[in-house]
């Protein structure tokens, strides 16, 4: 575990179950102050009820919820310094913009002058200042994106949470509001805290990213420490495509179907897997010196940006040049380069 220097919130030993299901179990997180934290996982992993713990809306059977250093578990939603944006936005349909923005504030009886200019800087911020008037529905799915978050960011908290917030958007929007919520969250300075399915967002967002399964936390670290070196077959297969070559170790390295690999250290285990990233495989002219094998093309995708291959023995996976070309049938050299080969847990 990491110490609480800098520790914007904690969560410490938390458990919950809603039944006979264990949605929780023992998780335990620092996130940083002014970090954007993503909590990455399948559908029922649990990242939903963590959030919701986070935020006051669900009590955890034990375990605590530190923010700022004061221990905040008992205290109820509206009292924390925490806002969540919802995947549904959640807005008042009959309000305008301007007053959906202002809620908060007129809750709690803030001043009329410091609503406005609250209000009016926050709606600036994130280019909506001409939709003041208008209502929920006149507005495109993003732009409601857009006001939810002033509507949360508007209260100041100490962390804003965002459940699933672009889900209802489409593909292309979605990617342009990643990079806008990534470089808002930049310019604040503030806490966020994301939960998504989607690992290609928790990429483009995040600092770090805690990756979940089955109401645990699997692997932290950043977009490139998850990706490149994924912990176990789960984050391996979970954040994006991967080869697997599973074996028994020989002379520090690994004897498999495919033949021998050599591996960049020997592994801790006698039985196991190692995985590639089908990009770092590579199609070669002639046999490699290490780590080659013989293939054949049996389906090629052409992406645009990329070609997929996909190759008999296997399935193996490859990634390359859009321009290369190939036809099913071809056969090829590969080449597995000892550095992609990454020894996994078990
Ligand atoms: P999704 O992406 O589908 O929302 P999730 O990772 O957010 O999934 P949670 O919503 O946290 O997952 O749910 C974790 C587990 O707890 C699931 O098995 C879910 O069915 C269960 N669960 C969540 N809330 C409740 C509840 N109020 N009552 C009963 N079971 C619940």
């Amino acid at each position: 575990m990491e110490t609480t220097r800098n520790t914007g919130l904690s969560v410490k030993g938390i458990d919950k179950s809603f039944g006979p299901v264990e949605a929780l179990k023992e998780v335990s997180l620092d996130v940083h102050e002014g970090e954007f934290f993503t909590l990455l996982g399948p559908s029922g992993c649990g990242k939903t009820t963590l959030l919701r713990i986070i935020a006051g809306l669900e009590l955890p059977d034990s375990g605590e919820v530190i923010l700022g250093g004061q221990d905040i578990t008992s205290l109820p939603a509206t009292k924390r310094q925490v806002n969540t944006v919802f995947q549904s936005y959640a807005l008042f349909p009959h309000l305008t913009i301007f007053e959906n923005v202002a809620f908060g504030l007129r809750s709690r009886k803030f001043p009329k002058n410091e609503v406005k200019s609250r209000v009016s800087k926050r709606l600036e911020m994130l280019g909506l200042q001409d939709m003041a008037d208008r209502h929920p529905h006149q507005l495109s799915g993003g732009q409601q994106q857009r006001v939810a978050l002033a509507r949360a960011l508007v209260n100041e908290p100490k962390v804003l949470l965002l459940d699933e917030p672009m889900s209802a958007l489409d593909a292309k929007l979605r990617a342009q509001v990643q990079v806008e919520l990534r470089r808002l969250q930049r310019k604040l300075g503030q806490t966020f805290i994301l939960v998504t399915h989607d690992q290609s967002e928790a990429m483009v967002v995040s600092d770090r990213i805690a990756v979940m399964n089955q109401g645990r936390i699997i692997q932290f670290g950043s977009p490139k420490d998850v990706y490149e070196q994924p912990k176990n077959r789960f984050v391996a297969e979970f954040l994006g495509a991967a080869n697997l070559l599973q074996g028994r170790k020989k002379n520090g390295g690994l004897e498999t179907d495919l033949g021998f690999f050599v591996l960049k250290r020997a592994p801790e285990w006698e039985e196991g897997t190692v995985a590639i990233r089908p990009e770092r495989m590579r199609i070669t002219e002639s046999p490699a010196t290490v780590n080659g094998t013989r293939a054949q093309i049996r389906e090629a995708i052409y992406r645009g940006t990329d070609l997929d291959l996909w190759l008999d023995p296997g399935p193996l996976r490859v990634r390359t040049a859009a321009h290369r070309h190939y036809e099913v049938g071809d056969e090829v050299w590969l080449e597995f380069p000892p550095e992609a080969l990454v020894i996994l847990d078990e």
